[in-house]
């Protein structure tokens, strides 16, 4: 029976509670990584009915590496997909300590106040290339995490950038599916995750600190140049004055950059996400830009796009992997890469002959 939308579902399942899914019972937190057959039906609709456990559930799923799960994370997306309500998705970014956690918390809880239900899911690509975490700590945002309308999930660690990006935004369609209706992805403004991120949302906003443009702030040119927003945070107290310096050297900063696509001028807002200001004038740019964006038809065309990036993203890393996982290439990469040291050979003959190798094998198969 396809899943259905319920929308009495109170939330209230919690894992150990939870004896229906994958047919057994009772199954404490500390065993959920043992092998558990899941019932991927019965997890979709609990999904679809806004459980935000089993939400977790599927996510984490989506985010196992086994090739397993893989299959079954792939029919999950599959039956949740038709039932994805229509989203907001929006970028924030910023340095560390710029106050991306207190920002999302302040604005989250005015979005939840007037109605929205909120995922919070974040890209941090200090987990993939560190094995650190600047975002991930399990403290932050805690008033948010006590509303009942949020959902607040931290970067999948230990993975590459690629394999982390993939898992969002495929946690995103879940999330849809769960009825969230306003989507907050969070990064870290340090460089490549900027382009995921803006890969996966219709608007990105990046928050930058007091004080004059020191080279603007060690934020990368490319990352300015991808704000559809910019907002001063920390505009409170002794701040003011270096608040009212930011503005000024990020505006002067905009004017350089060319056109936005879709001709939007970036605003340069400020705010206090401590003291709770500047938030309506944020919320209301946001409603604009993307009011006027839809109007003009280019939210669609950068939805197509994100779809048919993402569809190509897909197809090259499974491919690469295919590659590299195969027994053939892999033991004939061997032998060529000494050919190429020893200088019997070039990369490029080595690198056709290695695809050669490939291609044969599929054939066989
Ligand atoms: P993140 O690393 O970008 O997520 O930054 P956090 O939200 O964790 O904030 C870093 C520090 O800045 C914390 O001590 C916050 O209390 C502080 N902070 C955040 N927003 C504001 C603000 O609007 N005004 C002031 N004065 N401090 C803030």
């Amino acid at each position: 029976m396809p899943p259905t939308k319920d929308s009495n579902n109170k939330h209230n399942l919690t894992p150990t509670e939870d004896k229906t899914l994958g047919g057994k019972i009772n199954i404490p937190a500390f065993q959920k990584k043992l092998k558990v057959e899941i019932d991927i039906n019965l997890l979709a609709e609990k999904i679809i009915n806004g459980d935000r456990s089993a939400l977790a559930q599927g996510i984490t799923l989506i985010e196992s590496k086994k090739s397993e799960d893989q299959i079954q994370a792939h029919s999950l997306i599959e039956q949740c997909l038709p039932f994805a309500v229509s989203s907001m998705r929006i970028g924030i970014s910023g340095s560390p300590g710029v106050g991306k956690s207190t920002f999302i918390e302040a604005l989250g809880v005015d979005y939840i106040k007037e109605g929205a239900k909120l995922a919070v899911l974040a890209i941090d690509p200090s987990s993939s290339i560190a094995g650190g975490s600047i975002l991930g700590d399990k403290t932050r945002m805690q008033r948010l995490a006590l509303e009942e309308k949020a959902f607040i999930r931290p970067s999948p660690a230990g993975k590459t950038l690629g394999g982390v990006a993939r898992n969002t935004r495929e946690a995103i369609m879940l999330c849809e599916a769960a009825g969230y209706d306003t989507i907050l992805i969070e990064t870290v403004g340090v460089g490549q995750s900027e382009y995921v991120v803006e890969s996966m949302t219709d608007l990105f906003v990046l928050l930058i600190q007091p004080g004059a443009g020191d080279e603007l702030q060690g934020i990368k040119r490319g990352v300015v140049e991808m704000a559809d927003l910019v907002i001063v945070n920390k505009t409170d107290g002794d701040n003011l004055s270096l608040a009212k310096q930011a503005k000024v050297a990020y505006t002067q900063a905009l004017h350089l950059f060319p056109p936005k696509e879709n001709g939007a001028i970036v605003k340069v807002l400020m705010c206090s996400a401590l003291d709770k200001t500047g938030l309506k004038e944020i919320k209301e740019e946001i409603n604009y830009q993307l009011s006027a964006s839809k109007s003009t038809g280019y939210y669609l065309k950068k939805r197509e796009q994100q779809q048919l990036f993402w569809f190509e993203e897909t197809l090259r890393n499974e491919l690469l992997d295919k590659f590299f996982k195969n027994p053939e290439v892999y033991n004939k990469k061997l032998a060529l890469e000494k050919d190429i040291m020893e200088n019997h050979k070039s990369p490029f003959t080595a690198a056709e002959s290695l695809l050669k190798v490939f291609f044969k094998d599929q054939e066989q198969k």
